[in-house]
């Protein structure tokens, strides 16, 4: 299982920083390409976040596929502990990205 934060503050799957997509996808890019924006901006997440029950809020199993670059990612899987995903400049990327040191 992985443990995942995500910061973003406008995607439907997102409740106070935790995503219960269950499986997401991060591109080549980092992108998360599993966000789906809510019709409402953040505005709308800002009320879902009100109307969010605690307990709505346990930490669901996260699977990510991954297709970046980094020292985590094992066959398109990401094996990192835990990640944190955040809003960067438009897109929404995974933060705990490592880029592997070419060999020279
Ligand atoms: S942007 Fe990605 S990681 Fe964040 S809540 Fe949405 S689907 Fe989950
Ligand atoms: S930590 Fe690395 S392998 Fe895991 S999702 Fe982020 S970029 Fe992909």
């Amino acid at each position: 299982m992985i443990k995942l934060k995500c910061t973003t503050t406008n995607c439907q799957h997102n409740i106070k920083d935790h995503c219960n997509a269950g499986i997401i996808g991060i591109s080549d890019k980092a992108v998360c390409s599993s966000r789906i924006k809510r019709a409402g901006g953040a505005l709308e997440q800002t009320f879902a976040e009100l109307e969010a029950s605690e307990e709505f809020l346990s930490d669901a199993p996260n699977v990510v596929q991954c297709n970046a670059c980094c020292i985590y990612q094992k066959n398109n899987r990401c094996t990192a502990a835990s990640i944190l995903v955040a809003d960067h400049m438009l897109k929404t990327k995974c933060m705990t990205q490592i880029k592997p040191k070419h060999k020279k």
